[in-house]
């Protein structure tokens, strides 16, 4: 897709800070991080927004998904479980779907944010 950001971020025509790629996907970090974690995850495919996604999409957005807890883990904000069996560390996994929904990139991306509190926003 002409003229989309992150298609460019993807082909490495505009730079980021990539922390992950495969043949499907590509994370890197966000611009204006809301936390000391803040990663975006997007398919390598233009999809404008979630909402033009269908039943056909269900393999690619339950690896998108998937992937979500990797990165998380990569970047140091697993969730894991102490000695006492508390929750440690963690993360949100969010997808903002059109103007009334915050999303400001018109290509799908899902936010990975997460780190030690406080964040900035979110
Ligand atoms: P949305 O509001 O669409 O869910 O999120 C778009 C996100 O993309 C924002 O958090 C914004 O900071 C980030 N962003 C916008 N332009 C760029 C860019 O050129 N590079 C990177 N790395 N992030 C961007
Ligand atoms: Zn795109």
């Amino acid at each position: 897709m002409d003229n989309c950001i992150f298609c460019k971020i993807a082909a490495k025509q505009i730079p980021s800070t990539m922390v992950y790629e495969d043949d499907e996907f590509v994370a890197f970090k966000d611009i204006n991080p809301a936390a000391p974690v803040h990663i975006l995850l997007i398919p390598r495919r233009h999809i404008a927004t979630l909402s033009d996604c269908t039943s056909e999409d269900a393999a690619l957005l339950g690896k998108m998904l998937a992937l979500a807890p990797k990165i998380a883990q990569e970047q140091g904000c697993a969730v894991t479980f102490d000695a006492n069996g508390q929750p440690q560390g963690g993360y949100k996994t969010l997808i903002n779907s059109g103007p009334d929904g915050g999303q400001e990139v018109y290509h799908l991306h899902m936010h990975i944010i997460g780190g030690p509190h406080p964040w900035r926003r979110g």
